[in-house]
């Protein structure tokens, strides 16, 4: 790991305080070109897509790339050494989300994967009860699902959540909610949801893909059933992914992907006769993404030895300004859903007077270094209800914000460069 934590002596040598610091990512320097032939330092304001790698994530697959082997069935040395590392990796995954002992964590690709194979694993009519506020990856996989529309406050939200699955059908209910919005940042009562669905004989499954790579969550005590993320939005490469939750539907439901490792046996005329009883081994066929697998779990332990309380402090500090100063700047309008009060992680979508969102990310980018998203952030449904929401001004025609959002590699800098850029924009 990187050095996180930095002590203090004082004159006498005796320790006084400790002062956390961030750890370092990769790319801090990076430069661009400008549309004027010149260029600069790269503002990476892009982390909900995906957010830069960690230096020590790239150490740790940098240690284990000399063992590169494939995992579970070899007896070699490499073989064993790289399984070892992927089931250890598992541990700290399990770790990092306070999962139980008896809880799976199955690796996928993706949050995306991770949704889909809850859904596949759901038992047969299962009612699910969803926002329609959620990333698509949250909002479609489901084959039979309650759609809710976006609540006025997260006190309407639990309502409206408990008056749903209160309506349901007897049988299986499923819960799905994320945990911070990709659109807006803002977090969901999901503690409060997880009680609900409880009371009401549900199982909460939550979207935690922009929360854990902001907050700490610990699905045990606030009772969340499963949990998914990305790794690639956590500050480790792209391809490896977790769903961690409850193991009886996954232990029940037909493997995800047929193949090498899901099988217990296999017949002469190449039928499965049985299939692995671990829901890991079941839901994981094929060679599995081991170094993503070792790179998220590296990111997980460096976000948990950094220390919350900094990674928050830090990007408190940040959303503050930039907020601030948005408000600052007229023609620049800020959507949420809950308004300003609600606590919101570091994403912040905006739509700019007279601008279509597209050509504001492209001048972000070709004249000042600063890297934006714009669209719809694959959340169509709340997009349209913010942008409708917050009057006709507010639309850019095409249905589209601008979206920032920042991390551990980001800065006052950084901030003061999108602002003043804007009000250039604007002015
Ligand atoms: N859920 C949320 C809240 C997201 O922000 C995203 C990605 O933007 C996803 C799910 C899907 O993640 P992935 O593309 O890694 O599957």
């Amino acid at each position: 790991l990187s050095p996180a934590v930095t002590a203090e002596t004082s004159p006498r040598g005796g320790l006084v305080r400790t002062v956390s610091s961030l750890p370092r990512i990769i790319g801090a320097d990076a430069v661009v070109p400008l549309n004027d032939g010149g260029s600069t330092t790269y503002a990476n304001f892009d982390y909900a897509a995906s957010a830069p790698c960690l230096e020590a994530v790239h150490e740790a697959v940098t240690r284990a790339l000399p063992y590169y082997s494939s995992v579970h069935r070899g007896a070699g040395y490499a073989s064993q050494v790289t399984t070892a590392a992927y089931e250890k990796a598992r541990e700290t995954v399990r770790g990092f989300l306070g999962a139980e002992r008896r809880a799976s964590v199955v690796f996928t690709r993706n949050t995306t994967d991770a949704m889909n194979l809850l859904a596949h694993a759901v038992p047969a009519g299962t009612t699910v009860v969803v926002f329609e506020t959620e990333h698509h990856a949250t909002l479609l996989p489901w084959k039979r699902a309650v759609r809710l529309p976006a609540p006025a406050s997260p006190v309407e939200a639990i309502a409206a959540a408990g008056r749903a699955l209160a309506a349901a059908p007897a049988g299986p209910r499923l819960l799905v909610v994320t945990a911070a919005s990709n659109v807006t940042g803002e977090l969901w009562p999901i503690r409060e949801l997880a009680e609900v669905a409880r009371r009401h004989g549900a199982r909460i499954a939550v979207d935690a893909a922009q929360h854990v790579p902001h907050r700490p969550l610990d699905m045990t005590e606030l009772g969340l059933d499963y949990v998914a993320f990305s790794g690639h939005k956590l500050y480790a490469p792209f391809g490896a992914g977790v769903l961690a939750g409850r193991a009886d539907w996954l232990r029940a439901a037909p493997p995800y992907l047929k193949g090498g490792g899901a099988s217990a046996a296999v017949t002469e005329g190449g039928d499965a006769t049985r299939w692995q009883a671990d829901p890991e081994a079941r839901h994981e066929a094929g060679t599995p993404n081991v170094l993503g697998v070792i790179a998220l779990a590296a990111a997980c332990e460096t976000l948990a030895a950094t220390g919350w309380d900094a990674l928050v402090a830090h990007e408190e500090r940040l959303l503050d300004r930039l907020r601030t100063g948005l408000a600052h700047i007229s023609g620049v309008r800020e959507l949420t859903l809950w308004g300003d009060r609600n606590p919101r992680v570091g994403i912040v979508s905006f739509v700019v007077d007279g601008w279509n969102a597209r050509d504001v990310a492209l001048t972000l980018s070709g004249e000042y270094g600063i890297g934006v998203r714009d669209g719809k952030f694959c959340a169509h449904p709340f997009v349209r209800h913010l942008l409708e929401e917050g009057g006709a001004g507010c639309a850019d025609g095409q249905g589209s914000a601008v979206r920032a959002s920042f991390g551990i590699g980001s800065d006052e800098r950084d901030v003061d460069r999108l602002l003043a850029a804007l009000t250039r924009l604007t002015g």
